[in-house]
């Protein structure tokens, strides 16, 4: 008699630990948070499944206040940011820096190599004389683009230590292409050391879809018709946990004379790229290689942007052309692209 209520008492504490278990692993308890920033230049989202609103907020507060302060040391617009220093003190003397806006430096500098010098991090001055994105964009004299050409060498950013120098007084840092990457990724740190599991951040155009959705089936990221004033679809990709980062001439631009002068800079010729693509869709683990490959493939081309990235394990990419047509890497032909948009073929 004692060892059946004995039993029965096991066998309901089983099933009620089995109940919990399974409600939780089926859908945690909590709610959608989020909230929108106007930093880096800039609308930026971001959205956690939390366990309460109170936390959540204040989980976003801290990834956000991390991004404004990534801005105001990396900015190269902001005043006495840290690039801005170097870009003051250039051919003067070394800026101390932060281990952060170092990594970055570094980092960009080492994308230089694996890019084979089209991921530029002292475009700063090239930038700056065609004013793209600012109020006042300009075309510049070939004469004007030469004399910054000439001067342009990556060798001439030195770091000693924590400082840095440029050492050229032609030239400036930019890392308008690789830091909005490392703000994501800072944000998606933050959120998981909170205990975050499922969320979704884009920093206007650089996605990150963290974990999967609350139900737990992958997110679908949406990629933008790389059409200006498009607001739609092109298709979408399964993320887990992914990065999915976008770059195209359509973003930030100016047109003079019926020409489209794009933001992406080819190195080579202090011009924007003049690219057979449209855009470029970088899947990868971390979005400072999606920031960056993306600027970088969209130059490349197709041809180099598809074997480049055939030989980069981990990444992936959406190349779109002038003519409509689509192409992937291998890693996304088994489900990995869902076309949405009739317009666009698939090129197999
Ligand atoms: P977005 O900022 O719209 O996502 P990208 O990620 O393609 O666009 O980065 C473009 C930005 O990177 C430019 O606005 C400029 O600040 C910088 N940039 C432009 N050309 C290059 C280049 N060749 N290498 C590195 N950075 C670049
Ligand atoms: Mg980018």
């Amino acid at each position: 008699m004692k060892s059946n209520r004995k039993m029965i008492t096991a066998l309901f504490m089983i099933g009620l630990t089995l109940f919990i278990i399974t409600k939780f692993i089926n859908q945690p308890e909590g709610e959608w948070v989020e909230k929108n920033e106007f930093v880096l230049g800039t609308f930026s989202q971001i959205r956690i499944y939390a366990p309460t609103e109170a936390a959540g907020e204040a989980i976003i507060r801290k990834a956000f206040d991390r991004v404004h302060e990534i801005e105001k040391r990396m900015s190269p617009h902001i005043e006495n940011s840290q690039v801005y220093k170097i870009n003051q003190l250039a051919n003067e003397s070394f800026s101390e820096v932060t281990e952060d806006t170092l990594m970055v430096i570094q980092t960009g500098i080492d994308y230089y190599e694996l890019t084979d010098g089209l991921f530029h991090i002292g475009l700063g001055s090239l930038i700056n004389l065609w004013g793209i994105g600012t109020e006042e964009p300009y075309v510049p004299r070939q004469s004007e683009v030469d004399e910054l050409l000439e001067a342009l060498d990556i060798h001439a950013i030195l770091i000693e230590n924590s400082s840095v120098m440029i050492q050229n007084k032609h030239m400036a840092l930019d890392l308008g292409g690789i830091a909005k990457g490392y703000a994501v990724d800072e944000s998606v740190r933050i959120l998981k050391e909170e205990g975050i599991q499922s969320g979704f951040i884009n920093f206007g155009g650089d996605v990150y879809a963290l974990g999967k959705k609350p139900d737990k089936t992958p997110w679908n990221v949406g990629i933008r018709e790389p059409i200006i004033e498009s607001g739609g679809l092109l298709g979408r990709v399964p993320a887990d946990s992914l990065s999915v980062v976008t770059s195209g001439d359509y973003e930030r631009y100016f047109i003079e004379d019926e020409t489209i002068f794009h933001h992406i800079i080819d190195p080579r010729t202090g011009f924007p790229s003049e690219s057979d693509l449209k855009s470029v869709t970088i899947i990868s683990e971390t979005s400072m290689d999606g920031d960056v490959y993306s600027t970088a493939l969209f130059i490349m081309g197709l041809t180099q942007g598809l074997s480049f990235v055939e030989s980069v394990q981990g990444v992936e990419a959406v190349f779109v052309n002038h003519e409509k047509e689509i192409y992937l890497s291998s890693g996304l032909k088994d489900g990995g692209f869902e076309l949405m948009n009739e317009d666009y073929t698939l090129i197999d």
